[in-house]
């Protein structure tokens, strides 16, 4: 297999240094970078192979139970969350991962507070979780469409910041994944999906409107990385305009977190030579 980027390439071409958030310019970055992975095969060599490493790091973790770890993809339409998931998680027991997509609020989630929904899906010990869509949407989609009062979405950001301290104080690692794509590739995969018969049950007229908010969610974007990259759940920019790019670099990033968990299995109290099965 072609040589696989350091794990420290990787955080370096994505992250959004918590340290000087106040200069980070979501225009800087690019939706295509091709110097991680120079060919899509090499790309899906390194997905497969962490892919499997993922599967077994989870394994391990659930023997361990030594915490667990929330994903958070984030990204406008068709930027790829689905498409992500099943790549990363492609060999990893079903037991282990859950996934869980946030569409609009409904009523009873409205009469609550806007985290209530996320936290009783927070991550189990041992658990993996994948968030399609989170409370980001808390200060995406409500502040781009005015669905709450500025002020409130204001408070957000340094709300959703205490709330993720919260969860990693308390044992869940959190890995934020913004996947990145451009205003024309989003319009060839919108397309695609009018053209091909079987992704036609995705397109959805709702996401021309948003299409045509394009620059303000870019903003709101930029908005939420700049204030919500923390030293304890930084976000990490994922060039997604090339598909098998984006989930190679995806990948890294989920191994590597695994990986400084160190999930062990557990010494057993008893000898196996004690027993006979017969
Ligand atoms: P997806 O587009 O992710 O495949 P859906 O078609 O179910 O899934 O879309 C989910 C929709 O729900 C998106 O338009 C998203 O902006 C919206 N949504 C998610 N969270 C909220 C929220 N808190 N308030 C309003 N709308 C939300």
């Amino acid at each position: 297999m072609a040589d696989q980027p350091s794990l420290d390439d990787v955080v370096a071409a994505t992250v959004v240094d918590p340290g000087s958030t106040h200069e980070f310019r979501l225009a800087d970055r690019a939706q295509r970078n091709e110097e991680l992975f120079p060919d899509k095969d090499q790309a899906k060599d390194s997905l497969k192979a962490d892919a499997q490493a993922i599967d077994e790091l989870q394994d391990a973790l659930f023997a361990a139970q030594c915490g667990s770890l929330l994903v958070v993809l984030q990204g406008i339409d068709t930027a790829g969350k689905d498409g992500t998931t099943k790549a990363v998680f492609k060999y990893t027991s079903p037991l282990g991962v859950r996934v869980h997509p946030f569409g609009k609020p409904t009523d009873i989630e409205l009469a609550h507070d806007y985290l209530w929904r996320v936290h009783q899906v927070a991550p189990r010990n041992g658990h993996i979780a994948v968030f399609n869509r989170s409370h980001y949407e808390d200060v995406l989609v409500v502040k781009v469409r005015n669905l709450a009062p500025s002020e409130k979405v204001e408070q957000r950001y340094e709300q959703i910041n205490q709330f993720e301290k919260h969860l990693v104080e308390n044992g869940t690692r959190v890995l934020k994944l913004m996947l990145h794509i451009s205003k024309e590739e989003q319009g060839e995969r919108l397309q695609e999906r009018l053209d091909v018969p079987k992704k036609r049950w995705k397109f959805n007229p709702s996401d021309l409107e948003d299409r045509k908010l394009w620059d303000d969610y870019q903003d709101a974007y930029e908005t939420m990385l700049r204030r919500c990259s923390t030293p304890w759940a930084p976000w990490y920019v994922v060039p997604s305009d090339s598909r098998s790019r984006r989930a190679a670099i995806a990948a890294r990033l989920v191994r590597r977190e695994l990986e400084a968990m160190d999930p062990q299995f557990p010494e057993t109290d008893y000898r196996p030579e004690q027993f006979k099965i017969d």
